[in-house]
């Protein structure tokens, strides 16, 4: 039915993940009524071809009235640059993240995409642009052929095989006995946890998004599909305006920029050799080791 088909439709090119890390599927379906609720204004223009700029400035925003959980947030990201936020738990990543996507609006500040404040963007639109990939992937009851063409639902066979080639799952999915038709189940069962990582990364490669959201997991996951997932991740990023709330240091050195955010402030900000240089929290962090607290 309509019902049903809806959300599948709705969301399909934004979300090439959704955002089931954030609190699991339920959530989208929480963020559907909201966007019901609150219209887009009239007036909201569509997108010509985006390049993918992202400026933040001073932007301040908070879940509760009178509260503070980012504040005076300001940041400029080149099209195709990688962006890691890094920061202790609770320091305001994933909001940033929520801010940029529009599933919040700034309180005060401004986001720009290509110049363009996103607020008069339709969020459609904007999330048409973007894709996920997040630590605990969506996925739903069908076929992984289905799963991975969610990326893109009128992907012809030999492009959902292509996608998941360069995603560096084509070697596990051929290796199941019913190959791209084996079902998932909705719980997921089956398949590991970054054999699923796996799959939503051809979901994005196959979605080409201009912006690129990556939760990294921390979960701990065999080195060898660690390895894979880090490879296929590259190739998805290339040429993508990356934001990545990242807590692997290999990633975090990648970067074309590091914001270190504590407290729902930037603390410290610039690549890894200048924050080591800098000598001040990151470093801190860098050289006790503490990967969890870069987290
Ligand atoms: P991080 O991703 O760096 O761990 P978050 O952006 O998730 O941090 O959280 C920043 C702050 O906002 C935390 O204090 C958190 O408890 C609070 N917070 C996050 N989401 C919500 C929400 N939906 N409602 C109220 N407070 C929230």
């Amino acid at each position: 039915s309509r019902q049903f088909t809806r959300p599948l439709n709705d969301l399909s090119n934004q979300f090439n993940t959704l955002l089931s890390a954030v609190a699991g599927a339920e959530r989208v379906f929480e963020i559907l009524e909201e966007e019901e609720e609150e219209k887009d204004e009239e007036g909201q223009k569509e997108l010509g071809e985006v390049k993918g700029e992202i400026e933040f400035v001073d932007v301040s925003f908070s879940y509760e009235e009178g509260g503070n959980t980012v504040s005076q947030i300001s940041f400029h990201a080149a099209p195709g640059e990688t962006v890691a936020l890094v920061g202790p738990t609770g320091a305001g990543k994933t909001t940033i993240i929520n801010l940029l996507s529009r599933f919040y609006d700034t309180d005060s500040g401004s986001i720009l995409l290509d110049g363009r404040d996103i607020k008069s963007i339709k969020r459609e639109g904007l999330r048409a642009q973007m894709g996920f990939v997040l630590q605990d992937p969506f996925l739903f009851e069908g076929t992984i052929m289905e799963n991975i063409r969610y990326g893109r639902l009128n992907a012809r066979d030999e492009e959902v095989v292509k996608a998941a080639k360069e995603a560096n799952a084509h070697m596990f999915i051929t290796k199941l006995p019913n190959g791209y038709d084996t079902v998932i189940e909705q719980d997921g069962s089956g398949i590991s946890q970054g054999q699923k990582q796996l799959l939503s990364i051809a979901r994005a490669i196959l979605a080409n998004p201009v912006i690129l959201v990556l939760d990294e997991a921390t979960s701990s996951i065999d080195t060898i599909t660690e390895m894979k997932i880090q490879e296929a991740l590259q190739r998805l990023m290339k040429g993508k305006t990356s934001f990545i709330i990242a807590h692997r240091l290999n990633t975090i050195q990648k970067a074309d920029q590091i914001l270190v955010l504590k407290d729902g402030g930037i603390l410290e900000r610039g690549s890894h050799q200048q924050l080591l240089k800098e000598n001040g929290f990151y470093s801190e962090l860098y050289h006790s080791q503490l990967q969890k607290e870069i987290g």
